[in-house]
């Protein structure tokens, strides 16, 4: 059995990439696992200013320390009129980032209330925005390989929905069939589907079937 660790200890976030990674687990004996399940995991800073570049910080840091092959991912809203931000910064947005013992729901809906605030006067039509995905894989050697995903979108002025977290009831993904739903609207499978980290690691699945192939 190979073991695939996760740079998270967040066991929806492991349970997402066990299904997106779907047949592959069987076909390759993947033995997928959390951070939080292996000895010696680091818990790394995100001081990279890109997607990628915080995901292969925290995928090499945890192939080294562990000797496993190891996936990191980094995700985020780029608004279209904010010259892509929040970015990179998109869970402390509002500063609120582990200060003032915050939850993660309330540190949400400060990003949020903080977000709608900023674009309060930009007209409807200049609303785009997209959630941004950077997956890395790093081998025990110190190789990495990245992909991408991203899903693009409009701000709604009004949250809707109660699934997801973040941003979700503020993005409303394009849709060729005039679907009007936020993300926080859409069932969590129904999201894998065109999300941002669904497309990024989808994409990561033949650069894992030729990297773990024994
Ligand atoms: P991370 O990649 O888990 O560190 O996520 C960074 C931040 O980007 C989150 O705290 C959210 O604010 C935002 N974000 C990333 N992906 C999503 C998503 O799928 N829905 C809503 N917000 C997201």
């Amino acid at each position: 059995m190979t073991r695939l660790v996760l740079a998270t200890r967040n066991d929806h976030k492991v349970h997402e990439l066990r299904q997106i990674l779907g047949d592959l687990v069987g076909e390759l004996s993947l033995d997928v696992v959390g951070a939080g399940d292996v000895p010696g995991a680091p818990d790394v800073a995100e001081t990279e200013v890109t997607f990628e570049g915080n995901a292969r910080l925290k995928a090499v840091a945890l192939a080294q320390a562990t000797g496993l092959p190891s996936v990191a991912d980094d995700s985020g809203l780029a608004v279209d009129v904010l010259g892509g931000s929040p970015g990179v910064f998109s869970a402390r947005w509002s500063g609120s980032f582990g200060g003032a013992g915050l939850s993660r729901a309330d540190r949400d809906r400060a990003n949020v209330a903080l977000l709608l605030e900023q674009v309060a006067d930009v007209p409807e039509e200049h609303l785009g925005a997209a959630f941004v995905c950077a997956a890395v894989l790093a081998m025990p050697d110190g190789t990495t390989e990245a992909t991408e995903g991203r899903v693009t979108g409009r701000l709604v002025r009004e949250p809707r929905g109660s699934n997801g977290f973040g941003y979700d009831p503020i993005f409303r993904p394009d849709s060729d069939v005039g679907d009007t739903r936020t993300f926080a609207e859409y069932t969590d499978v129904e999201k894998n589907v065109i999300s941002h980290r669904g497309t990024a690691f989808r994409t990561m699945i033949p650069i894992l079937r030729r990297a773990l192939t024994p």
